[in-house]
């Protein structure tokens, strides 16, 4: 496999020559592979153990077995936390090494954004006893071409993120808005006749536009990018008090980029943050432009 690049360089004379330099990446390729693979196998490896370990402490938690001191109790609680913030781990780390190695079938098909919605917002009800989630969706009935599980797995991802990241009592709401951005629009005070189309017009560009919005911690503006990176949390201490895994985020963007849309965050540091995602639409909104 070669990686190949190009650049245009000048020399002291002004002579101009085009530089090709090309990478032989098939080691590179070979090792990612590798590394895919024994991420994957040592994942499903785990699964099963973990799987038993998990349901014996369940049981033992019902106390169908007999009953434990509060001592063992206690103990108990402590396994259980952690197995389940491994079997999260594991089941986080397979997904995104599915979606990123494409062995994950994304496919999509036309989707209600305003069914999307309220199917993550249904499953985030149970988490969200003390906190308010609203759905503030755009009047339009608007259809988006997505794949629906994959869709709601990163809006629920966001809503757990925000109750997460927010106090008990505080409101989680997730929006919708159809965004039109001008792409290109012919001068209209030139004569129709100088255009390729019988009159000028506009083209304009349609994007659904989902928030995220809570009245949380914040995240700092030197970690707004990087939280969408594996493993990074703005506080290391996160993984152990909040139970999470810091692959969410990282998961999310792959699911986002597959459908060709786009993912940030903005946040004010003790007000809360708002996570976005773009999902650009398959239309395009062709205006005849006026001609004075
Ligand atoms: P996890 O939530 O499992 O730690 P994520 O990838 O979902 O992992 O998030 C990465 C980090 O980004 C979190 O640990 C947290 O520090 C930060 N973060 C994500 N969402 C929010 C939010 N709504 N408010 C504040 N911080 C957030």
């Amino acid at each position: 496999t070669v990686d190949c690049s190009f650049k245009v360089v000048k020399d002291p004379l002004g002579k101009t020559s085009i530089l090709v330099v090309q990478r032989d990446i098939s080691d590179r390729k070979a090792l990612e592979r590798i590394k895919d693979e024994f991420i994957s196998v040592v994942s499903h490896e785990l699964r099963t153990p973990l799987t038993s370990i998990h349901g014996s402490i369940k049981l033992l938690a019902t106390g169908q077995l007999g009953d434990l001191s509060d001592d063992g109790q206690q103990m108990l609680d402590i396994a259980d936390q952690n197995t389940d913030r491994l079997v999260r781990l594991v089941s986080d780390v397979l997904d995104l090494q599915r979606i990123e190695s494409g062995q994950a079938k994304i496919s999509k098909h036309l989707c209600d954004a305003a069914d999307l919605m309220t199917h993550a917002t249904d499953a985030m009800r149970s988490m969200a006893y003390h906190h308010q989630v609203t759905l503030k969706s755009t009047p339009l009935l608007t259809m988006v071409w997505a794949n629906p599980d994959y869709m709601v797995q990163t809006l629920t991802n966001l809503i757990s993120n925000a109750i997460k990241f927010s106090q008990p009592g505080g409101t989680v709401e997730l929006a919708a808005e159809l965004r039109i951005e001008e792409r290109r629009a012919k001068d209209s005070s030139s004569p129709p006749e100088s255009h390729d189309t019988p009159f000028p017009i506009t083209i304009k560009h349609t994007e659904l536009w989902f928030q995220v919005i809570d009245q949380g911690q914040g995240i700092p503006a030197d970690k707004l990018e990087s939280v969408f990176e594996r493993f990074q949390q703005v506080d290391a201490s996160d993984a152990r008090e909040k139970g999470g895994t810091g692959l969410g985020l990282a998961i999310c963007r792959k699911i986002v980029e597959q459908h060709g849309g786009k993912i940030w965050a903005e946040s004010v540091l003790g007000q809360g943050s708002c996570f976005f995602v773009a999902l650009p639409m398959s239309c395009w909104l062709v205006e005849k432009a006026e001609v004075s």
